[in-house]
């Protein structure tokens, strides 16, 4: 599994980490097993947040991590009404029980709400200090909020931007994620497979991507993967309830596509046309 450096952070982090969202409604056994097997395949950054299942989804990954938190880089994320200076804090507190640790490696304001930043980048950096979270980090955050936070907080200090980047979702292209690289920011790809949505076999954007699969011996989700994945500022997290999927997401760890195969799925998933003047998404 490759490793990358994490925007601003000493640690070097997979690039292909396990999303939780909706674990709640999978069968919880398989889930926590699925979490496990992530975490022995290297995909060790265990995304996760505290309104997934109403924090139930992170009691499940406190039990599915609990003997293996040495080894996982866990991240979980703060719903913008509580991101006062103190509400930070406490959901904080509150995350970490449910969590069943006593540091999160990664701690997002979910999206940029009503709270000002200012408030929730002291409390971050009051966590910081206390040894509670080792790093912060923004989500679903556009450009002009992106030079905000950075503003801020200074350079060197905002860890990540998580943001929606698929296949058929290349918005970000266009001038997110060169901002988040301009700044040292990590570029996060949630729902890196479409939330579900993914070219199926037979169709001819999905035989597009087997065929490359095939050529490698790997998913074609994992080409997909490798695709979003192709910069080094860019990290993605798919989520899966079931070991066996996880297995096939684990390909893109290593998977390097040669320049032909990009161009390849580049065509077939073309870049849109920006969506508004500054796109974000
Ligand atoms: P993904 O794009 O990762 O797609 C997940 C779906 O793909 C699930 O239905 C999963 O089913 C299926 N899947 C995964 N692997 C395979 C496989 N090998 N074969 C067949 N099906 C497969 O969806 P998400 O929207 O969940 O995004 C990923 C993560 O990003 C989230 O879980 C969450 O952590 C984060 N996120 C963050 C957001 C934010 O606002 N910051 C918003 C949305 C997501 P199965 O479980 O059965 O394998």
């Amino acid at each position: 599994m490759e490793l990358r450096q994490f925007g601003p952070l000493g640690r070097r982090v997979p690039v292909v980490g396990l999303g939780t969202w909706q674990m709640e409604g999978n069968d919880r056994e398989s889930a926590i097993l699925a979490i496990r097997r992530a975490i022995d395949l290297g995909l060790v950054h265990i995304d996760t947040a505290e309104i997934y299942g109403r924090g139930s989804v992170e009691e499940l990954v406190g039990e599915a991590i609990a003997g293996y938190r040495g080894a996982a880089f866990l991240a979980s994320k703060i719903h913008p009404d509580h991101a006062t200076y103190a509400g930070t804090l406490l959901a904080c507190e509150k995350s970490l029980r449910r969590l069943r640790t006593d540091r999160l490696d990664l701690f997002l304001l979910h999206w940029r709400g009503a709270q000002p930043l200012e408030e929730t980048v002291r409390a971050f950096e009051e966590l910081k200090k206390e040894g509670k979270i080792l790093a912060w980090g923004l989500s679903n955050f556009d450009v002009a909020d992106v030079e905000r936070a950075v503003e801020i907080a200074g350079v060197g200090v905002v860890a990540c931007n998580q943001v929606l980047y698929n296949l058929t979702e290349r918005d970000a292209e266009h001038v997110l994620q060169p901002v988040c690289e301009r700044h040292g920011i990590a570029f996060v790809a949630y729902s890196p497979l479409g939330s579900g949505q993914f070219p199926s076999r037979g169709s001819w954007r999905g035989d597009v991507l087997e065929g490359i699969a095939n050529a490698h011996g790997v998913s074609a989700r994992a080409v997909a993967l490798a695709f979003l994945a192709r910069r080094p500022s860019t990290f993605v997290i798919p989520k899966s309830a079931r070991a066996d999927h996880v297995n096939q997401l684990a390909g893109a760890g290593d998977l390097v596509l040669t320049r032909a195969e990009l161009d390849t799925i580049d065509a077939a998933f073309p870049l849109a046309p920006p969506k508004s003047k500054m796109p974000f998404v």
